[in-house]
């Protein structure tokens, strides 16, 4: 690349003894990671190291993540494992790099994004096999940091990894972090006076590609430079099309799928990105940066909570036209390659790109229809599609005029059914009759007309859905219990910037298993106090 290499001079830590001395041989952490994006795209690769703060403490360590990846987490939580995950302490052979990207941010393109406060470590392969990125998300300015200070405070660190951990739960594909750790040093935000403490996030993605990334191949006009990108996409996600003959198409095809079931998967759950720009659009299908997301908590496809999204352009409901028109983005890069492999000719290119695109739209619905059955406790029931849209529709209109939770909705649908099949609350093995609150229901367990009762809603729609007999056990399995309320969050969040990381830890039990209903965590399963709507900031 043509941007100036190393920062200030950071002298290598060469070695440790007090750490080297109790490491097991072949240890994972004594082995280079991969560099496949370093070494494949070196156009796109600037060669950069993490800072070093001089005390990193972890704030929280994804133990069962780090097992996965054939890490030990007692050794991670030593001084070395310590600095390792916020990368010092790589062996000779680790090439760390900040990756260059470009993407439309709230619609405007920007040519240059990039790493600015981020680095890719490298790859590693878990138990299993499979390869992931390790990436580090506030380790320092980078020549991508466009003025910004490189740095991430402890606060939005959390909640990134809050949320992956609460997407990962619900079934969602996503990157997770691996730790958050404290550096030690004061970072300045806008929104606050007073100094917040940093931190640095250890991400794992299957990988960090974007459509940014290959906005940013296309502008370099070099079709081979786009040809590595989109090679290594699909060795990495697609490896099924290696061998086809229109194997960029196939490309498009597979990611308009993937961001299509994705979105769905957001809608379904209540998820609101909150800043679905094309760098925040992966080639993988995995949600990426929890900057200013959040979860519904009255239905109302309107719902923004971002502080910048002025125009509502990431609201709840215009999710799928923004994936849409972000996987179009995408294909406008392929042209070139699809021409390639078809016959040269860029209105072939085209019209092959706008048939691809136009699958979107179906690929989506099939997803959410199958979802929503899903939800609805109809997935055994072979009734058709469109008497499932119907159903949903309706039902869908009834929670955003009542301004109904979305979350305890489904949930309280359950109860109503369970009742109606006389089974009271809880089902088989709960504890009481419908509508109880005993422990095995666990404070949420109100039926649907009771809660639309409490709106003024009257509930014509719910005769129809109970004649199709709704599994309720099936739907408390799809539907959770417990999402990662707003106010919750940023109430933990608050108390961790303080030092107290208590309410970070509940809050990250309760999202981690959101199905089943376990005592003490009613506030997980209940909208936050009426009053001001809730705000997100930039995750910055
Ligand atoms: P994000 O909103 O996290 O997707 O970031 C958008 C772009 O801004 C990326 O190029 C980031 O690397 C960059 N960026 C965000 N915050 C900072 C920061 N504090 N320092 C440097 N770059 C940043
Ligand atoms: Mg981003």
């Amino acid at each position: 690349m043509r941007i100036p290499v190393q920062p200030a001079a950071v002298p290598a830590a060469a070695s440790h003894p007090e750490t080297a001395s109790v490491r097991p041989i072949d240890n994972p952490l004594d082995r280079p990671l991969g560099s496949a994006f370093a070494e494949r795209l070196p156009e796109l690769a600037l060669p950069w190291q993490a800072m070093r703060p001089e005390q990193p403490a972890i704030l929280a360590l994804n133990e069962p993540l780090a097992r996965e990846l054939g890490l030990d987490p007692e050794q991670l939580r030593g001084e070395g494992g310590t600095r390792w995950l916020i990368g010092g302490d790589h062996p000779d052979g680790s090439r760390h790099v900040a990756q260059a990207y470009a993407g439309h941010q709230f619609g405007t393109y920007t040519p240059r994004l990039g790493d600015g406060r981020a680095l890719l470590l490298g790859d590693i392969a878990d138990t299993r096999g499979k390869l992931h990125e390790l990436h580090l998300k506030g380790s320092g300015r980078t020549p991508f940091a466009r003025g910004a200070d490189g740095l991430a405070a402890v606060g939005p660190m959390l909640r990134e990894y809050l949320m992956g951990e609460a997407m990962h739960a619900l079934g969602i594909p996503t990157t997770r972090a691996l730790a958050v750790v404290a550096t030690g040093q004061r970072v300045m935000r806008d929104e606050v006076f007073d100094p917040l403490p940093g931190a640095v996030l250890t991400r794992v993605a299957s990988s960090h590609l974007r459509v940014g990334t290959f906005q940013y191949a296309r502008a370099l006009g070099d079709t081979e430079v786009l040809r590595r990108l989109a090679d290594l996409a699909i060795d990495r996600h697609y490896p099924a099309l290696a061998e086809s003959d229109s194997r960029y198409l196939g490309l498009l095809i597979a990611v308009v799928e993937a961001q299509a079931r994705l979105v769905a998967s957001w809608v379904l759950v209540g998820f609101v990105h909150g800043v679905m720009n094309t760098d925040n659009t992966t080639i993988s299908g995995e949600t990426i940066d929890y900057g200013p997301c959040a979860f519904l908590d009255a239905y109302d496809p309107a719902a923004v909570f971002s502080s910048i999204d002025h125009r509502g352009r990431y609201a709840y409901g215009a999710q799928p036209v923004i994936a849409g028109w972000n996987v179009t983005r995408f294909a406008e890069t392929l042209l070139p390659l699809i021409a390639e492999e078809t016959d040269g000719d860029p209105a072939t290119a085209e019209r092959l790109a706008v048939a691809a695109l136009q699958d979107f739209g179906r690929a989506y619905d099939d997803a959410w229809i199958a979802g929503v059955r899903a939800k609805l406790g109809l997935a055994a029931n072979p009734i058709d599609d469109d008497e499932v849209v119907a159903l949903a529709a309706e039902l869908l209109q009834e929670l955003a005029a009542g301004r109904i939770d979305y979350t305890r909705a489904f949930r309280a649908l359950a109860e109503t059914a369970r009742s109606a099949a006389g089974g009271g609350a809880g089902g088989a093995g709960g504890a009481g009759g419908a509508g109880a609150r005993g422990a095995g229901s666990v404070g949420s367990a109100i039926r649907y007309e009771e809660l639309l009762g409490e709106h003024g809603g009257a509930g014509q729609w719910l005769g129809r859905w109970l004649a199709r007999r709704p599994d309720p056990d099936a739907m408390d399995a799809v539907n959770p219990l417990y999402i990662a309320r707003n106010h919750l969050v940023d109430a933990a969040l608050v108390a961790a910037t303080e030092g107290d990381l208590a309410p970070f830890e509940a809050a990250l039990d309760a999202v981690m298993r959101p199905f089943e209903p376990r005592p003490g965590l009613e506030a997980y399963a209940l909208p936050g106090p009426p009053g001001r709507p809730h705000v997100t900031y930039c995750g910055t």
